[in-house]
């Protein structure tokens, strides 16, 4: 019997619609507790070996099969925390201590899971993937199905408590149609991959679980983070209507962004890889706004050499032939730890040398990083901008900026996303050529609120108006110095929010590539007056939610059916 009819909300993560009947994802089964304890840990732990070696092969078949390079690289790196030899020697140490087999790898992956926690940001992050690991070799070894997402044959909405990356990575937009979970945040990976996949999904709907049963018919509003389990057939025709407004605002948004009166606000792509700039030069935008070059030092026991670096960079910017390429040097530090840059254990990472502030202790590190960059602009000639992370100060941006003039590139800039530079804009912009907000970090330091905490959401929105006063500050240091400012972090890729920044004065959005088209639409609706009066309505709101709704009161209506 289908479950009651009920309407639940949680946190729209990727715009768009969707209605099916549900699959629920398998939740882990856990330990065994009825299983001996463990009287011969040698060959336990050639038992605990095979089973890991299975759920490694595994995982790299699912690699192989995907057509994804970013689903490969998640899967990949789950499989290589599987094959991780100091976990395998934990779990030994668990047998040796008596703990039965499904025991030992339970509480070695939770000794393993507390030191990544306590290295925090990325490595924190890696501990869904641990987890994924652990329980895919706990059924391996109770010979009990795989934990996760069943397998899909024809279309269905996935329900899970939370995904863990690789699922999430592996999900084919073609059979799922929405996904919904009950945990998770804006920031967690189910949502910026789901993004990245362009499947509508909702995160941290509360009541989700025992609301429904499998095969359920589920209806999902991802834009608005909307879930109404067992609609009515009025409610799945809205919901129809929705999408094919939605489909009806996108129809024909091409070409360079501008405002409706022909204000040029330029749309441009976040990329990590050469091979995100290869996929994101073929939508129509119009350059990458922010290459997050520390991808390519993650992970690595040791610096990419400069020929290495070269030939990378020289690869993006051909891949964008005359569109603009901006750099971002390397942005790692505590919270995204470098193996050969290790400066020790740092009680509150996000606040630790970091960004910038690593470079100037590993000089070495940006030195190479920059030649790289100045012999792929001597190869190519593109339009390539570099800017650095994390700055704070004028004396920082200045040490930055004479670097890059001396080897003769074209602009330089910074990174505004610490309140500092933001309140002090004029000052810091008036020694180089432009900055680029993130509002991501600009939010997590305003609100003092840890970006990775999905229950600090209300918190991090950049709808926060203090967010807001922050990111006028900026623009007007940009005003008054004739300076160049854009903007990279995740708040530009929110087509009403994109309104506020053009008003604001904001000269670039930057963003995941699908997320173009509809900041694009929202753009050529809109005068360039209209955005500015909504700029000054948001940053004297009293509330986020208050700033949001008096946008949309001033938006045209058709703007909603972009969100
Ligand atoms: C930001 O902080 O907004 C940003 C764009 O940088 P990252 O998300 O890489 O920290
Ligand atoms: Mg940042």
């Amino acid at each position: 019997m289908a479950s009651e009819h009920k309407i639940l909300h949680g946190i729209g993560v990727c715009a768009g619609t969707a209605s099916g009947p549900l699959a629920l994802v398998r939740e882990a089964p856990g330990v065994d507790e009825h299983e001996p304890a463990c009287t011969d840990p040698a060959a336990d732990t050639e038992r605990v070996k095979a089973a890991m070696e299975a759920v490694v092969a595994s995982l790299k078949a699912r690699a192989e099969k995907t057509t994804s390079d970013k689903s490969r690289a998640v899967l990949e790196a789950t499989a290589q925390l599987a094959g991780d030899r100091g976990l395998a020697k934990a779990i030994t140490k668990r047998l040796k201590a008596g703990d039965g087999v499904t025991h030992a790898v339970y509480n070695a992956v939770e000794g393993y899971a507390e030191m990544l926690k306590k290295l925090g940001g990325y490595m924190a992050e890696r501990v869904t993937d641990l987890h994924d690991v652990r329980n895919r070799t706990i059924c391996e070894l109770r010979g009990l199905p795989a934990p996760g997402v069943p397998d899909i044959t024809t279309p269905v909405v996935l329900v899970a408590r939370d995904l863990a990356p690789a699922e999430t990575a592996t999900l084919n937009p073609e059979t799922v149609l929405g996904v919904i979970t009950e945990e998770g945040g804006p920031t967690s990976h189910t949502a910026i991959l789901a993004a990245q996949l362009g499947i509508p999904a909702a995160v941290k709907v509360s009541g989700v679980l025992e609301s429904v049963a499998e095969g359920d018919t589920i209806a999902l509003d991802g834009g608005v983070g909307e879930i109404i389990v067992s609609p009515t057939e009025e409610e799945a025709g809205q919901l129809a209507e929705r999408s094919r407004r939605r489909a009806a605002a996108l129809a024909g948004s091409s070409g360079e962004g501008s405002t409706r009166d022909g204000f040029k606000v330029k749309l441009l792509a976040n990329i990590g890889t050469v091979a995100d700039a290869e996929a994101a030069a073929k939508f129509d935008l119009e350059g990458s706004g922010l290459f997050r070059t520390e991808f390519l030092f993650l992970g690595r026991e040791t610096a990419p050499t400069l020929e290495e670096q070269t030939d990378t960079y020289t690869k993006v910017l051909q891949a964008f032939g005359d569109r603009r390429v901006v750099v971002r040097t390397l942005d790692a530090g505590a919270d995204k730890p470098l193996a050969f840059a290790n400066l020790g254990e740092e009680e509150n990472p996000a606040l630790g040398v970091r960004g910038l502030r690593l470079s100037q202790r590993r000089e070495d590190l940006l030195d190479t990083q920059l030649q790289a960059l100045a012999n792929a602009y001597e190869a190519t000639h593109g339009d390539l901008w570099v800017m650095a992370p994390m700055v704070a100060t004028v004396e920082e941006a200045e040490w930055f900026a004479n670097k890059v003039r001396a080897l003769g590139l074209p602009k330089v800039g910074v990174m505004i996303e610490v309140p500092a530079a933001a309140i002090r804009s004029a000052q810091v912009l008036s020694v180089v050529d432009f900055a680029s907000l993130g509002t991501n970090d600009l939010a997590q330091y305003t609100m003092a609120a840890d970006r990775l905490k999905g229950e600090l959401a209300n918190l991090l929105t950049p709808w926060q108006p203090a967010v807001l006063n922050m990111i006028k500050a900026a623009c007007d240091g940009g005003k008054a110095t004739g300076k160049y400012v854009g903007v990279c972090g995740e708040a530009g890729g929110d087509p009403l929010l994109a309104l506020v920044l053009a008003g604001l004065g904001v000269q670039s959005l930057s963003m995941a590539p699908k997320k173009v088209n509809a900041v694009r639409a929202a753009l050529r609706l809109h005068d360039m007056s209209t955005c500015q009066q909504m700029a000054a309505y948001a940053v004297d709101a009293r509330t986020a939610a208050d700033a949001r709704a008096a946008v949309i009161a001033l938006a045209d209506p058709m703007l909603l059916d972009l969100l």
